[in-house]
């Protein structure tokens, strides 16, 4: 299952993040995940909370943010986000186009459980 691995990694990259922060429980996980990667966002969080069982993570909440494909004219250096095919630049209609973006799979942020709350 292709969401799995992706859960495997977003659990990864959270333990180390949670490590250098020396926390012991994650709340919640932000992900962005470009569209180009295709995740069904059930699925993920289904795998999400397999992968994360019996660790640290567990329970944690899996925030999905979906980032947009772009691409890039090869032409007139052009950015913009993609929805269709074939590529074709919007600005000066080149067909050499590439992507650009929308195929990252990244932690933005995650949540830490606060232990001791000193606030009054
Ligand atoms: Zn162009």
């Amino acid at each position: 299952m292709h969401e799995f691995s992706i859960a495997r990694s977003i659990c990864r990259i959270a333990f180390e993040e949670a490590e250098k922060h020396g926390a012991s429980c994650i709340t919640t996980v932000c992900v962005e995940v470009g569209m180009m990667r295709q995740v069904v966002p059930e699925l993920l969080r289904t795998a999400f909370g397999v992968a994360s069982k019996g660790t640290t993570l567990e329970g944690a909440v899996l925030e999905i943010h979906s980032v947009p494909i772009t691409t890039r004219c090869c032409s007139c250096n052009h950015f913009a986000s993609c929805e269709t095919l074939p590529l074709q630049c919007d600005n000066c209609g080149s067909n050499d186009v590439q992507f650009a973006g929308g195929n990252d799979l990244r932690v933005s942020s995650i949540r830490i459980a606060e232990e001791v709350s000193n606030e009054h």
